[in-house]
């Protein structure tokens, strides 16, 4: 798969002004200045960020017999970092430019030349830095009160592998599936909300007999990458990609990164891994208590192997919202829309009356209240009517329904607007419902 970027966007810009302008993100503590590469959701991003959330546990958990869903706490027991490798091990490698004193991620930066000031082999040796946030767990901070906020929420499934298969009567192969935030203090977040310290994860783990590893990985890497497809997402700007070498993790069999096409290059969306039995091994060595599985049918005992697809909330959103960004000439203007999937765009419908006359606003307000049940609505009589297209367009809203004086004075019916064509049909009150029930 070759690719072709988004050709209205070379850098995060207009998506970072368009997020902020309608409401989608805003930098977090703004008016003190915002805090390291951290994002508030304004009302349309929580929506998207819901329906997004929404779409992964509709297909991961609702639709399917064989995966249940897990909400983990963030602060566990610290034994459990341990067991997982992620004290030892989960940190990156450190440089620091001794000219200007700015640090960078050793393996994300050409070590020759210092790319904030230019300076010239001016790179501290690489040290390793663990991304795991620290804390205390009540009012003593002392070495024994020590706890962390999760850096992913994977660990938080297995923990509770025996506790979900023994109450939910579950047997091989089954999943356990989980939304939450997690934390990692990351040495040079950025490119938007693509990296930062405190994000959402969509994981699942796919626990299965041993001999069925190879051929989950092979199951899932094609499913997920369909979801996103599935969802608007441009194929050719989706990619997979195999963890080679030392880019593997020491636990991990097999490693397939789904990749989006973002404007700074070929990016890491969602990795799907295949663990085999390191960490329910982990956890039942540190822990002292069994997690095996017994099975039936070949008089078997043995520790499962896990397929994990772990993807990120946030940047998901990113890629869609990139994906979704159009630009067009419209009568020597420029257009601006969201080509949002109808599933994911924060309103399905906009009802605009067509001016600020009251008998308008009125039947408007009865337009909204037939159709506002069926799917999330907007009722907008705020500027002109080509400002308010203006907003629902960059807002992803798929049809606009418009009530004008023929509506009152004649016909009673309304205009249909389409985002994507801005086609406009008449359709009569009476038939609406039916017809927004057709388009979506
Ligand atoms: P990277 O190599 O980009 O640091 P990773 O390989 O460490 O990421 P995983 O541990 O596989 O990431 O996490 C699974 C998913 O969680 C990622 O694909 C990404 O979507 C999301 N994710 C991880 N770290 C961050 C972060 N700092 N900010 C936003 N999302 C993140």
């Amino acid at each position: 798969m070759t690719g072709k970027p988004n050709e209205y966007l070379d850098n995060f810009n207009p998506i970072v002004s368009l997020a902020k302008r309608r409401g989608f993100i805003f930098q977090a503590s703004e008016i003190y200045g915002g805090v390291g590469s951290t994002w508030d959701y304004g009302p349309l991003g929580v929506e998207l960020k819901r329906n997004i959330k929404e779409a992964w546990w509709n297909s991961m958990v609702h639709s399917r017999d064989d995966i249940v869903g897990l909400d983990s706490a963030i602060i566990q027991n610290p034994k459990v970092w341990e067991a997982s490798g992620h004290i030892e091990g989960f940190s990156d490698p450190l440089v620091e430019c001794k000219d200007c004193h700015q640090r960078f991620r050793a393996d994300h930066v050409d070590l020759d030349q210092c790319p904030s000031c230019g300076a010239k082999g001016r790179f501290t040796p690489p040290r390793q830095f663990n991304l795991m946030f620290k804390t205390f767990l009540g009012p003593v901070e002392n070495e024994s009160n020590i706890a962390y906020l999760r850096p992913e929420t994977a660990q938080g499934i297995f923990t509770n592998f025996e506790n979900v298969r023994v109450s939910s009567r579950k047997k091989l192969p089954f999943g356990i599936a989980q939304i939450g935030k997690s934390f990692r203090n990351e040495i040079t977040p950025g490119n938007f909300i693509f990296r930062t310290r405190e994000f959402e994860q969509m994981e699942m783990e796919y626990f299965v007999n041993p001999d069925q590893g190879s051929e989950s990985l092979e199951y899932w890497k094609n499913e997920r990458l369909a979801w996103y497809i599935d969802l608007g997402m441009l194929p050719e700007r989706l990619r997979l990609r195999e963890h080679e070498g030392d880019e593997l993790a020491h636990y991990a069999k097999a490693v397939f990164d789904i990749e989006y096409l973002f404007p700074m290059g070929w990016s890491e969306l969602e990795g799907i891994a295949y663990r085999g039995d390191f960490d329910l091994r982990q956890h039942q060595e540190h822990s002292g208590k069994k997690l095996e599985y017994f099975d039936n049918e070949t008089d078997s005992r043995f520790i499962p192997h896990v397929v994990e697809p772990a993807s990120g909330v946030d940047r998901s959103l990113l890629a869609f919202l990139v994906d979704a960004y159009e630009e067009e000439e419209v009568n020597d203007q420029k257009r601006v829309f969201l080509k949002l999937d109808p599933r994911l765009a924060p309103f399905k419908v906009a009802v605009l009356p067509l001016s600020k006359n009251s008998d308008l606003i009125g039947k408007a307000r009865i337009v909204y209240d037939l159709i506002k049940a069926d799917r999330l609505t907007d009722f907008d009589d705020t500027q002109s009517i080509g400002k308010r297209y203006r907003r629902q367009d960059e807002i992803g809203t798929p049809v606009c329904v418009t009530i004008d004086f023929d509506t009152v004075e004649k016909d009673d019916s309304v205009t249909l607007r389409d985002r994507d064509t801005m086609e406009q049909i008449r359709v009569p009150i009476a038939d609406l419902r039916s017809e927004l029930a057709n388009r979506f």
